[in-house]
């Protein structure tokens, strides 16, 4: 998608730190970490929203969970754990419609679900 962050990332027009990538799949640093490990994990697919993830995007979502744990493996958060969070539509906040996973890591997370 021309216009989408993200699209530009997975093609190189904008630098990242990459963490892990395969053929289906990116993870690179957040710019504006909300945490000491901040990661983004992202299907190179450019969907919108979790709303239009369709069936048809089955495998690649598991593909999406199987490189959360190697994403884990890699920063070193797979023993002592991370939060996952997913933003869809407005009233979350999203502000990049390319979906993607925050894993939050490196230190205690609070209570609140908030990052
Ligand atoms: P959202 O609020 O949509 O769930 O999260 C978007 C995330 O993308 C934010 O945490 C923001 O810091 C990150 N972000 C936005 N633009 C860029 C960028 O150009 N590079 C990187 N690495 N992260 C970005
Ligand atoms: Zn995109």
């Amino acid at each position: 998608m021309e216009d989408c962050i993200f699209c530009k990332i997975i093609k190189g027009e904008i630098p990242s730190e990459k963490v892990y990538e395969d053929e289906d799949i990116l993870a690179f640093k957040d710019i504006n970490p909300a945490a000491p490990i901040h990661v983004l994990i992202i299907p190179k697919k450019h969907i919108a929203t979790l709303m239009d993830i369709t069936p048809e995007d089955n495998e690649l979502m598991t593909k999406i969970m199987n490189a959360v744990q190697k994403v884990a493996k890699i920063v070193g958060a797979d023993e002592k754990g991370f939060r996952l969070i997913a933003n869809c539509g407005p009233d979350s906040g999203q502000e990049v419609m390319h979906i993607h996973f925050h894993l939050l890591a490196g230190r205690k997370m609070g209570p609140k679900i908030v990052h």
